[in-house]
């Protein structure tokens, strides 16, 4: 579900640092001598690392960040408006810029004075400029600000340069910067940042897009997207003795033969628990989120030896997690914050360090639970069209109800999730309501009719218990754990899985924190097996690491620091892993109406409100008990392309402000594209061994002429509300025109994605060997191998009506039956076949014989 309330695409930026009673600190600190200068500097550092999402909310970035600051001695008691600084910005393809935000006690966007830098092209000439973000509100009371563009800054800084050099991926900028510590624009109200009070807050953010004209310091530039955060400066580490020497220097020419590296910080190396080696597993299964969770339960329900590998750390409370917001009110509670179906816009709110995933650029929970711990949890029984329109025979509607009905009586889901019955926060439900039901929209209760999609509204779904998240980590894994034949192993990652042919035989694992596990798990010879549910992402990137994938894609791994280790060219499977990539596409619009209320969920991170703080802990009743924030109503629509085909629409109705609006009566409507959508994209791998979304999945003309029709049809529906106004698209623009006006490429791709990534490793009939389009088959598994299974999020052949997971966990239970359901493999004896063009049984020999190929058609024990 998208629920972030930042546009992706913003010219003028939005550098967007939270704003806290006292920023938050998430970079590394050091003391680092420039060596030009030989001025020394508190540094705070942030790490070098693939991006996270559409990098705009990363914690890490591209090439990495460092800022220094020295400031006098006398700063300590008297509080001091200059410093000498230091930044060392990122330009990891040539391009980009750095800014650097002067916070006090917090570190948010409005009225704290910025630096924005950037190499102009000119040899080692870096273009400076300040600017901040006007308050949107009372010129003293920016709290409840929102995030305005920022413009040019008219206070008294000034900054000189003492000291520049760039090479060719960052660039290093020594200054002082004189007033840069107090706040005074005219037009504002001034402040400074306390250097006497011991510590202050910072940020900064960067993009790897340069500014429209980077000769010009003026210049416009677009949102940050390579990574963005908080931290503090202590000011007893940045004072040095030197510092009146310092202040006097003058600009220093870089030496010609200089190349400056950012100070790195020692990473101390991960250690991990040796795998056992006299074990081997029936079953593996690589990844706990939705689907792996409940299929790893399933399998071990007959008693064979299950092995669930999930990466990331522990979520729930109930499995070990520990975030919990830094006030301490969750203290002493068995709840973190995924377990509290109101913290889950935390992933987006700072929440994301330690949590999404690191080696893909989109959006995505590596922790116990995957996307179902840190989602918005809404939770949807399929619409039998969903089955019937996009899966093969074996996967239709009428074979899906054994298994819905089974995950609906572990999961029953709740549209009342408080547990007084009662439904809170819904001044936005009741406002679009009257509008659906003066145009005749039918009020349904979602999960007892889920095939009525059409001009169809309702209250929300979650798949919350107890007044608590729920889901697989509350079900099936609770289950799972109390089998002795069942393992987890968390803060492990997969690396490979090692074949011989299309046979598994064992997997790489390393730890990606202390404790994980190192070293080579065996699957049971000749009748073990391996599932992966690492994800849309995670289980492209495995199948292309273990020689499974189109050619270019494993040349790219062959060529990493894989290469040593990948398997043999010969041995490849060569199949469309990556290419059915899709996601709903989802359009956001805006409607602001004087009844709506906003819900500072934000704020409820560390200081909910008093009394529904004490009634989540004490009753599990009131707001807390809905996710973030307050969504609904659903709202659902068919409305047929220009090419014929029915496409499913999807609204998803949150109290939030959005593409620059800020909260307070604003509500944002999201329109998903589902069911009948045909356009498609493409996952890649990079030479880091990152996935990245090389071709966006959306931008068929046929489904923006149907998305098109589906705004036309709403604003219609919700103008007969007295007192509506529609904010985006305003009055004046048709849905088509509207469209034109939010760019569908990459750089968007923050604002257009949904996050509910599928078809990565297609399901169907028509295998990829032979020029399909499909990497398994209908029992799940992997074309061409005879013991690798793919059940998740990746086998979708199309997109579902509503947000996924629901369906996800409902295949697992389905593709479980069907994997115990086929026989397992047996070693073949002398000249048995076992390879060739359609076959698909075992590819084991007994000992010592080997499975060789002797034509396209035919392989044989020899
Ligand atoms: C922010 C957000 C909000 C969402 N909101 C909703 C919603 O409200 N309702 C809804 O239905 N859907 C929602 N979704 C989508 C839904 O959560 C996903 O579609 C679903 O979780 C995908 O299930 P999966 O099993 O395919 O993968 P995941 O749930 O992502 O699980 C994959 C797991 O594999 C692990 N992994 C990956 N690689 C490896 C490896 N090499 N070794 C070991 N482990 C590995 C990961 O850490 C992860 O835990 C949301 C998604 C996001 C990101």
């Amino acid at each position: 579900m998208k629920l972030s309330s930042f546009a992706g695409r913003v010219f003028g930026s939005v550098l967007y640092v939270a704003s806290t009673a006292l920023a938050q600190d998430f970079a590394t600190h050091g003391m680092y001598t420039e060596p030009n200068t030989r001025i020394t500097f508190y540094t705070s550092y942030q790490q070098d690392g693939p991006i996270t999402g559409g990098g705009e909310f990363s914690m890490t970035s591209v090439g990495g960040f460092t800022f220094g600051m020295a400031l006098p001695p006398s700063a300590a008691t008297t509080d001091y408006y200059d410093y000498i600084g230091l930044v060392i910005g990122s330009t990891p393809n040539k391009k980009g810029w750095t800014g650097v935000l002067h916070g006090d006690q917090g570190a948010g966007m409005p009225n704290h004075l910025m630096i924005l830098a950037w190499p102009t092209g000119n040899g080692n000439e870096i273009a400076t400029s300040f600017r901040y973000s006007p308050c949107f509100c009372a010129k003293t009371n920016c709290t409840n600000s929102s995030y305005q563009l920022p413009v040019i800054y008219q206070g008294s800084a000034k900054l000189t340069k003492i000291y520049t050099n760039v090479n060719d991926t960052h660039w290093t900028m020594v200054y002082k910067c004189s007033r840069c510590l107090i706040f005074d624009d005219p037009s504002q109200s001034e402040f400074n940042a306390s250097t006497s009070a011991g510590q202050f807050g910072a940020g900064w953010a960067q993009s790897v897009t340069s500014p429209v004209n980077p000769p010009d310091p003026n210049s416009d530039f677009s949102q940050h997207d390579n990574g963005q955060g908080s931290y503090r400066i202590i000011v007893s580490s940045a004072t040095q003795e030197s510092y009146s020497k310092w202040e006097s220097m003058t600009a220093t020419a870089a030496p010609p033969s200089s190349t400056t590296t950012p100070p790195t910080t020692t990473t101390l190396p991960v250690s991990g628990v040796p795998v056992p080696t006299q074990t081997s597993y029936d079953y593996v299964v690589i990844g706990g989120g939705a689907a792996g969770i409940p299929i790893a339960d399933k399998l071990s329900e007959s008693g064979k030896s299950v092995l669930l590998i999930e990466k990331g750390v522990a979520s729930s409370a109930r499995w070990g997690g520990t975030y919990r917001p830094e006030s301490g009110w969750l203290d002493g509670h068995n709840l973190t914050w995924f377990d509290i179906p109101g913290e889950c816009n935390r992933i987006w709110n700072g929440g994301s360090a330690g949590v999404a995933c690191t080696d893909t650029d989109q959006m995505a929970g590596c922790v116990l639970g995957g996307g179902a711990a840190v989602n918005a949890g809404l939770w949807w029984k399929a619409n039998p069209s969903d089955w019937d329109y996009n899966f093969p025979a074996g996967w239709k509607a009428r074979d899906m109800q054994g298994a819905t009905d089974r995950v609906f009586s572990r999961i029953p889901g709740t549209d009342h999730p408080s547990l007084d019955g009662k439904l809170y926060v819904q001044s936005g439900f009741d406002t679009l309501r009257t509008g659906l039901e003066k145009a005749k929209w039918k009020s349904v209760t979602a999960n007892n009719v889920p095939g009525e999609k059409n001009r169809t509204y309702a209250h929300t779904p979650y798949m919350s218990a107890n007044g608590e998240r729920g889901g697989p980590m509350a079900t099936y894994l609770v289950t799972a754990s109390k089998r002795k034949n069942f393992q987890l192993w968390l803060n492990t990652s997969v690396e490979r899985i090692n074949r011989v042919g299309g046979h598994a035989v064992n997997l790489d694992v390393s730890p990606t924190i202390n404790g994980g596990r190192v070293g080579t798990v065996k699957l049971t010879p000749v009748t073990g097996r391996v599932i992966l549910a690492a994800g849309a992402f995670g289980t492209p990137k495995l199948l292309f690491r273990s020689g499974i994938g189109p050619k270019d894609m494993l040349d790219v791994v062959a060529s990493s620091s894989d290469s040593k280790v990948m398997i043999n060219s010969a041995s490849w499977i060569n199949l469309p892993v990556g290419q059915g990539l899709n996601d709903h596409l989802n359009t956001d619009t805006v409607i602001s109406h004087p009844n709506v209320s906003y819900y500072d969920w934000v704020e409820a991170w560390n200081t909910p409100i008093e009394q529904d703080k004490v009634n989540y802990l004490t009753k599990r009743i009131g707001p807390l008990t809905q996710a973030a924030p307050n969504i609904g109503p659903m709202m659902w629509e068919e409305i047929k392309g220009p090419d014929g085909i029915v496409r499913q629409f999807q609204w998803t109705s949150r109290v939030e402000g959005s593409m620059g609006e800020p909260n307070g009566n604003t509500m944002t409507l999201s329109l998903y594209l589902g069911r009948g959508s045909v356009s498609r994209g493409r996952t890649s791998i990079n030479k880091g061994l990152n996935m990245l979304v090389s071709t966006i999945p959306y931008g068929d003309p046929n489904d923006l002429a149907a998305a098109a029709a589906a705004i036309d049809s709403m604003v219609k529906t919700l103008n007969t509300i007295p007192n509506i106004t529609w904010v985006h698209p305003t009055a004046n623009l048709t849905g088509a025109e509207y469209l034109k006006t939010l760019p569908l490429d990459y750089a968007n791709v923050g604002s257009r994605r949904s996050n509910h990534w599928m078809g990565t490793a297609k399901l169907g009939t028509d295998s990829g060997l032979k020029g399909g389009t499909s990497v398994v088959d209908t029992n799940t598994k992997v074309y061409g191998t005879d013991n690798i299974f793919v059940v998740d999020a990746s086998i979708w052949p199309g997109m579902p009506s509503t947000n996924p997971s629901g369906l996800i966990v409902v295949a697992a239970e389905h593709a479980a039956e069907l994997i115990q359901r086929l026989p397992l493999n047996t070693a073949l004896p002398k000249g048995a076949k076992c390879g060739g063009a359609d076959y698909g049984g075992s590819q084991v020999c007994r000992d010592p014989f080997v499975c060789k190929v002797v034509s396209k058609s035919l392989s044989t024990c020899a």
